[in-house]
Formats: C-alpha cells, structure tokens, sequence
C-alpha cells in the first residue's frame, strides 16, 4: 500500500503535535531534568503480560492510524519500553509524583487509585490538546471548503475536550496534594485470573452499561478513569471518578450491577470501545476466535472515526471474550 505524498507530509507535521513535550505537573516544586516518555501503563505492568519484551495492541500512532484507515485495522507486537508512553511530565515530576505506584506493588490503596486516575486524566489532557492544536494549525479563517469545515469541527471538538480534562485534571491535582483521597470514588473487582488484557485511561461515557445515556455530547463534563492491570499476580479493574460527579458515579453502578459472569468480558469490550492504550498478552489474543478479534478491532477502528455516533447498547453485553471469574467486588 502506498501513502500519497501530500498525506505522508501533512502526516508527519502533525505527528509532532504529538511529541510536544510539555510537564503537565502543577505542584509547587519546580521542574527538574528532561521531559521523560512517561508510561501510562507501567513497564513493570506491561512485563507481566509481555512475550520477549512485547505486548500485542493496535497502534495509536496518528500515522499508524491513518495508514490502517487505508488497509485495516490490526493488532501487532509492540515492544514494552514503545507502548503507552507520553511526554507529559518531566523526569523530576514524573519520578517524585508517580512513585507509589512505580516504586511499589498496586494493592489499589486510595492514594494509589488517585495516583493513577490523575495520570489517565493527564494523558487525555495531553492527547486532546495535541488534537486541538493540530486541527488548529490546519484552519483556514477565509476558506469555506469541505476540509477546511472539517477542521473546524475536530477543532472543537477537541477544543471543549480539552477544557473539560483541564478542569478535571485540576480537580484531580487539588485532591492529591491536600491527600483527600475519600473525595475520588472507586470500584475495583479483582479476577482470579492471570493478566491478559491490560488498559488504562480517562473517558466520557455516554451510554452506561444498561444502554442509558450517561450525557449529552454538549454537556459532556463527567470523566470516568479505567484501567485494567495486574494485582498480586491476577487481574483487576479499577474504575474511577470524582465523587461530586454523579453522572460518572452512574456509569460505573450499572457496571457494578452486572450479573458477574458478565464482569471480565464488559471490561475487555469497554477497553476497545473507550480506552486508547489497550494491550493484551500473545496467547490471549491468539486464543479469541477470529470473528471476536474482528469484533474489537472493529471498535478501535470507529473509536477512530470522526463519524462514529454510538449506539446506547454500545456497551450491552454481546460476546464471552473472557471468563475470568471475580474473586471480589469491592
Ligand atoms: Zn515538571
């Protein structure tokens, strides 16, 4: 397959709205070193799925994006020190912030879970922003053109996304420096089952888990944190909001109502549906059936259409993609 030149050029520029390095942390001590490609899953996660030093998940690249726009979407090798990574911190912030959940076992302590809802939170921040400002380098104020109007639009988009993730990324920052951990809410289910998927970030929901609609695209304020990772050598999911959002408290009740056979699969199909970095490990992926690995990519590949308009029963229970029993809800 061939890329036409004037999209490889218009590709590369903007691939580098997406490799601006700014520290996202506003704390009261200054930035120090370089900024770091931060993993929004952590390596030391990412191993415990990993098959010589390789994750597989569909790339994120707005490059690799477009290129699969073109052919079709697919899942592929990444190496662990190449995936999930952002430059959205600077090695002193990112060290001295994140380090009880680098430096220690996740056990989903509060301050845990606050920890790593505010870096999902930052990285879609970050990702919005670079969207923002790569529409906007495109924008043309005197031309009505059909491309032009696209622009336009996915700069909005992105322009009300990106100050809606600010806000709640301050939110976030307030609460953890004055440790009041009891003001973020959680769910967490442990799985008595090995690791194999693993996914983490920050999202709107509009349709809950029992096809009712959580907010309106205009009013789209309430971000709820997902991530799937590995606890005491099994799997668990943590969901988390900010308390005083209720919209977002909803999303995650009709999920803590599922029947609990249904748990593991609901997990792994909101992944695909909301989550940008979604990893999984070789033999799980290798283990579905074609027609369900047809079926996630097919998500991603609408996540990543400007078109997609999501059905309420997006996130309605359709396929076991696995039966990994819950051990507990908590
Ligand atoms: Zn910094």
């Amino acid at each position: 397959m061939t890329i036409p030149p004037q999209l490889w050029s218009f590709t590369e520029k903007h691939q580098c709205f997406f490799k601006f390095k700014e520290c996202l942390a506003a704390d009261q001590s200054p930035c120090g070193g370089q900024i770091v490609r931060a993993h929004i899953i952590s390596r030391s996660q990412l191993k415990q799925i990993a098959r010589d030093g390789h994750v597989v998940a569909v790339p994120t690249s707005l490059l690799a994006i477009m290129k699969m726009q073109r052919t079709e979407f697919e899942a592929k090798e990444i190496g662990v020190g190449d995936f999930s990574t952002m430059n959205c911190f600077c090695a002193a912030h990112d060290k001295a912030l994140f380090a009880p959940i680098e430096d220690a076992p996740l056990v989903c302590s509060p301050e845990q879970l606050a920890l790593l809802h505010y870096r999902a939170i930052a990285a879609e921040f970050y990702q919005r922003n670079s969207q923002l400002e790569s529409a906007a380098s495109e924008l043309d104020d005197e031309s009505k053109d059909l491309q032009n109007l696209r622009f336009v639009w996915i700069a909005m988009c992105n322009e009300q996304a990106s100050e809606e993730a600010h806000q709640a990324l301050v939110r976030t920052e307030m609460l953890i420096a004055a440790r009041r951990f009891n003001e973020l809410g959680s769910l967490v289910v442990r799985f008595d089952a090995v690791p194999a998927v693993m996914a983490a970030g920050a999202f709107r929901p509009i349709y809950d888990f029992a096809a009712r609609r959580v907010q309106r695209p205009v009013d789209f304020c309430s971000f709820v944190a997902m991530h799937l990772l590995a606890a005491d050598g099994g799997a668990v999911l943590a969901f988390t909001w900010l308390r005083r959002d209720l919209l977002a408290e909803q999303f995650v009740r009709s999920f803590a109502a599922l029947p609990r056979e249904q748990m593991a699969s609901l997990a792994v199909q909101c992944a695909f549906e909301h989550v940008e970095f979604a990893c999984m490990s070789d033999s799980w992926w290798n283990g579905l059936r074609r027609s369900m690995q047809a079926a996630l990519l097919e998500r991603v590949r609408r996540a990543n259409s400007l078109s997609y308009r999501r059905s309420p029963r997006c996130l309605c229970y359709r396929i076991r993609y696995a039966d990994w029993p819950v051990a507990e809800v908590h």
